[in-house]
């Protein structure tokens, strides 16, 4: 045996047991009993401490030392293995266990101070998270910066320097968009009515199916934040249904299977590997953006979405031709999650500065709730009611995702490209969004990017879809257009 075959062999069972760890992780969201809760964080804890262990394997150390790779698939798996492996013994083990235990109690009390506005209940363990954030980048680090370090577990090869001199550039234009858009005289209708429970997830079944996701490989379930999960041969979608929000459904759906069909649609010969997983965070939500977004809000896909709606539900009071207005109404709002394309980006923006200066140091914790509130009301002209509508909103400090939040405005430039590609070369893509096959459009996005999986890094998969480097310009450019197009300015 050689060195490349023992390590991969070694790696396929670790992959293994992380797709295991996944499952138990899926499964606390859908399915676990309430009372289930305390054994079952012990449960991950041990799955963890196993994962550790391969992970820091000291013969992997002798593996990748000896380790040649023949082609650019073995290049490939090396670079991934070694960069893990690197990752993993750069920080020390009893730092890794107490960032564990202290986020996975993080959450909780975040949610709790969530549900009663209580900042002050959570602050004390956000200064926790963040120090020891600050304590994991400097390892990593080695004297760089630490907020790139934490970027690059999310977006291998992405600088702080680099993400915010693109923000720099694509504000003014979402800005004036805005003015441009909440100032037109037209405004489109809300949607209004009841939507059965029962009938909207019939019809989510339908979009995922529409959409080219694999039930043989994969199934529906709720929960409450929708997610999708697993790689390879088990890809699982959750989506949630309120009767009076169709559209949350709906388009929750469609965006976890943008982010399956990713994962279905990589070489099935790299399961199991660190080729067969999405690539980057950003690279993930560009392909769960454009499903959503792109493609699923277009003017031609909701014509024929307007029309299963009126089968499914009856008429509903809205004619096909406003219902692109009603699914696509911008509108001002506290929650980024809520927020419509214009002014989603916005919303990251604020949060990639703010969690850069609490990284750096020079934002105090306590001083976080009156940063947020006075940047909210610079960005969006709206002071904020409650910490729940403002730093309260979003689990991802809680449980130590500081870097996380640009790769989402990462994706939709992804998706922006890799869109404009798509149309120069699906020409007939509308007539086939009219009839709700995209069959074109999913096997384009499989064919050029999904299929590669881990192969290729991040910028440079959008750019061998794309046909040259990734900029913001699409992005913006089919915002402009469509919104535009919708106000009648
Ligand atoms: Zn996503």
């Amino acid at each position: 045996m050689t060195a490349y075959t023992d390590l991969l062999a070694h790696q396929r069972e670790t992959e293994a047991l992380a797709q295991v760890a996944g499952r138990l992780g899926w499964d606390q969201e859908t399915m676990m009993p309430r009372g289930a809760a305390e054994q079952r964080s012990e449960e991950m804890a041990a799955m963890e401490g196993v994962l550790h262990a391969r992970r820091t394997d000291p013969r992997m150390g002798d593996w990748l030392a000896q380790a040649v790779a023949d082609g650019p698939v073995a290049a490939a798996q090396l670079r991934h293995i070694r960069r893990s492996f690197d990752r993993a013994t750069k920080v020390p083990a009893a730092l890794a266990q107490e960032i564990a235990r202290v986020t996975s109690m993080a959450q909780g009390i975040w949610a709790d101070a969530r549900a009663r506005d209580d900042v002050a209940a959570f602050l004390p363990t956000l200064a926790e998270v963040i120090r020891l954030r600050r304590e994991e980048a400097a390892a990593l680090a080695q004297g760089g910066d630490l907020y790139d370090a934490l970027i690059d577990d999310y977006e291998p090869g992405a600088t702080a320097a680099s993400i915010g001199a693109m923000f720099d550039r694509m504000r003014p234009r979402l800005v004036a968009l805005r003015a441009a858009v909440l100032g037109a005289a037209y405004q489109p209708a809300p949607l209004q009515g009841s939507f059965p429970a029962t009938g909207q997830m019939a019809l989510s079944r339908e979009l995922a199916s529409a959409f080219g996701y694999d039930w043989n490989r994969g199934r529906l379930d709720l929960a409450v934040h929708p997610f999708s999960s697993g790689s390879g041969a088990d890809v699982r979608i959750t989506s949630r249904v309120a009767e009076g929000d169709p559209f949350n459904c709906f388009y929750s759906t469609i965006h976890e299977v943008g982010h399956a069909c990713y994962e279905q649609g990589i070489d099935p010969a790299y399961a199991l590997t660190p080729l067969g997983a999405g690539v980057s965070m950003g690279v993930h939500e560009s392909q769960s953006r454009i499903y959503e977004n792109q493609l699923g809000r277009s003017r031609a896909f909701t014509g024929w979405l307007h029309g299963r709606m009126v089968a499914t539900f009856g008429d509903f009071g809205l004619r096909a031709d406003d219902f692109h207005g009603t699914v696509n109404r911008v509108q001002s709002g506290y929650i980024r999650t809520e927020a419509d394309e214009v002014h989603y980006n916005l919303h990251v923006m604020m949060r990639f500065d703010l969690e850069r200066s609490l990284i750096r140091g020079d934002l105090a914790v306590a001083d976080i709730e009156a940063a947020w509130n006075d940047r909210f009301l610079a960005d969006f002209g709206v002071m904020v009611d409650k910490p729940s509508n403002g730093m309260l909103q979003d689990v991802h400090w809680s449980v130590g995702l500081f870097g996380y939040f640009p790769t989402y405005t990462l994706g939709n430039v992804y998706a922006g490209c890799l869109h404009q590609a798509l149309r120069a070369a699906v020409p007939d893509l509308d007539a086939q969004l009219a009839r709700g096959d995209t069959t074109a459009a999913t096997g384009w996005l499989r064919a050029n990017l999904q299929v590669h999986g881990g192969l290729y890094p991040p910028r440079e998969v959008v750019e061998r879809a794309c046909g040259s480097a990734p900029t913001e310009g699409p992005l913006l450019d089919y915002l402009e257009a469509k919104f535009r197009g919708i106000y009648g300015i």
